[in-house]
Order: structure tokens, then C-alpha cells, then sequence
């Protein structure tokens, strides 16, 4: 077991995971707590991005957590979305802007929850809140993580405060929103060198509800048409996951960022899918129109019908 705090967001790390931990850690320091800041699996180009722009290291890879291990989540609290071993954890906080769901402790602890569209959003109010000071490097991180997860302020989770704080975090950095944002944005659609296998891995989670097992996979481009090119490849990767994993449903979003609309590639129990979202699927394909979140749009609307 390790002695420091462990900080970490989900498996399969996107921009809010990786940025949040990190000014976690900051923030947790700051009031003399021994944290680390670690992550749950590789860095996506978009969170590579934000890291080389600030010059820093990405925190260090773990995959799983001894019995009594103290931890905090951000950015989760789902175990089937956590670190191997978190049954046994000790969690002492989390930190989270999702739905509450298959989680449980043995003890007390600090748990943070809004319904806002970002992690950092809430820590950058828990700064205000200590009034602690926020430094320029900390602004950019969760600026980026509030950019990512709504994408530049386009996804139906977006709320006035993460644009509030989103606008406050800029001065703090000296960015513009825009410019810096849709070129975080763009590093992130580049899925030109991943196989099949990697792309559909890129910001995949699992959601359950009872014995059946979703999971919803999505990724960012500026041209859907691209991605599609590889469909069958694809599909391939996809069926393979399933029937290692055992799910029931695979739900793949090819996100068009400049567009917000979704085509979703439908494997396994395609009539739970046409169900839920009252469409046919064709050519396991259908198009999801205004659909750019997971969380709010696409994995609530499945598990309803479940
Ligand atoms: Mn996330
Ligand atoms: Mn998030």
C-alpha cells in the first residue's frame, strides 16, 4: 500500500480526469495533505495537448489499488469506471458531476456532487470557496477540462457556471477560449495512427444495470465520413471487445464536433438501442441529430428502457 492519497478520475482518462486530478492534488496540498495525483490508463492526444502546452508530465500510470489504499475520485464514482481493487479502497473524497450509481463505502467521506457540466468547475469553487489563490498553471488546467467536457460550451451539460468559471479561469491564464480551444479540440479529433482496436478504447465506459452491460464508446472528429472508412475494421474491434467483456450492447459515438451530431455505430442488442432512442438501425448505423453527450443524451436514454 502507498502511504500518500492516491487522486485519480476514471479508466480511459479524458481531458477532466487527468486536469482535475492534478489541480486536486494542488488543492489538496496547498492544505497540507500528502497526495498524489495518478491516472487509470493512456493520455488521449486532446489531454497531450493541454500537458505540452503547460510543459509538464502526465501523473504516473497505475491499474490497481491494494486492500485500505486511500484514494479520491474526481471525475467518477462508478466502480465498473474505476481502479482494479476500489472494493477494498479506502475512499476518503469524492469530487464528481455524475450520476451516483453502484457505489458503496464501508466508512464516512467527503463526497462533492453537482450537477454541472465539469469536474473543474466544482474544484475551481472549492478554490474560491478556501480562498486559494489559483495559479496560472492550475487556470489552464481546468479551463481545458471545462472546454473539453463541454465542448467550447456546445454540449447540452454546459452550464452557466462552467462558463462563468471558464471566463474567470481565462483571465487567471491569459487565454482565449476560443483560439486555445478549438485547437485543444482539433488535437483531439486526429484518430489518423490508431487501429481499431485503440479507437474504440479512446473514451469507452461501461455502464450496468442489473445483468446487462452497455458499453458506450464515442470519439471526436471534424469529419464523420473519415472514421467511417474504417467501419468494418471497426465493427470487427468492437464485437471482439464484447465477447471478452460480456456486454450486451456496444453503443460507438463518431462525434462531428463542429456540427454536434452524432453517428453511433450499434453492436448486440440492437432492438434495446432502437427502443431507447426510437430509430432503426440500419446497416448497424444510425444518426443521432444534436447528440453530442454521453452522459446527458445517449447512456441515461439506454439504461430507461433497461
Ligand atoms: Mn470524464
Ligand atoms: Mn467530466
Amino acid at each position: 500500500m502507498e502511504e500518500k492519497t492516491l487522486i485519480f478520475g476514471h479508466k480511459n482518462p479524458d481531458t477532466d480526469s487527468i486536469c482535475s486530478s492534478l489541480v486536486m492534488e494542488k488543492f489538496d496540498k496547498n492544505l497540507g495533505f500528502d497526495v498524489e495525483a495518478v491516472r487509470l490508463g493512456d493520455v488521449n492526444k486532446e489531454t497531450q495537448y493541454v500537458l505540452n502546452y503547460l510543459g509538464i508530465e502526465a501523473p504516473r500510470l497505475i491499474d490497481e489499488v491494494c486492500e485500505g489504499q486511500a484514494v479520491v475520485l474526481v471525475d467518477h464514482n462508478e466502480f465498473a469506471q474505476s481502479v482494479n481493487g476500489i472494493e477494498k479502497a479506502k475512499i476518503e473524497t469524492v469530487v464528481d458531476h455524475h450520476r451516483i450509481a453502484n457505489f458503496e463505502t464501508a466508512e464516512p467521506l467527503y463526497y462533492r456532487a453537482e450537477p454541472v457540466g465539469c469536474t473543474s468547475t466544482i474544484l475551481y469553487k472549492k478554490f474560491k470557496e478556501e480562498n486559494m489563490e489559483i495559479e496560472k498553471k492550475e487556470a489552464t488546467l481546468m479551463l481545458s477540462a471545462i472546454v473539453s467536457d463541454t465542448l467550447l460550451f456546445k454540449s447540452p451539460t454546459c452550464t452557466a457556471e462552467d462558463k462563468k468559471a471558464c471566463e474567470e479561469l481565462a483571465k487567471i491564464a491569459s487565454i482565449d477560449i476560443n483560439t486555445y480551444g478549438l485547437d485543444m479540440l482539433k488535437a483531439g479529433t486526429d484518430l489518423s495512427d490508431f487501429t481499431p482496436e485503440e479507437l474504440i478504447n479512446i473514451d469507452s465506459k461501461e455502464f450496468v444495470s442489473g445483468d446487462f452491460k452497455v458499453q458506450v464508446a464515442q470519439v471526436n472528429t471534424a469529419c464523420i465520413e473519415d472514421v467511417l472508412q474504417n467501419k468494418v475494421e471497426i465493427e470487427k474491434a468492437m464485437t471482439d471487445f464484447m465477447n471478452q467483456n460480456g456486454s450486451n450492447l456496444f453503443v460507438l459515438l463518431i462525434t462531428d464536433i463542429l456540427n454536434s451530431n452524432s453517428q453511433a455505430i450499434v453492436l448486440g442488442d440492437i432492438p434495446v438501442f432502437e427502443k431507447a432512442f426510437n430509430k432503426t438501425v440500419e446497416n448497424n448505423m444510425a444518426f443521432l441529430e444534436g447528440v453530442v453527450s454521453r452522459k446527458k443524451q445517449v447512456a441515461p436514454v439506454i439504461l430507461n428502457v433497461l
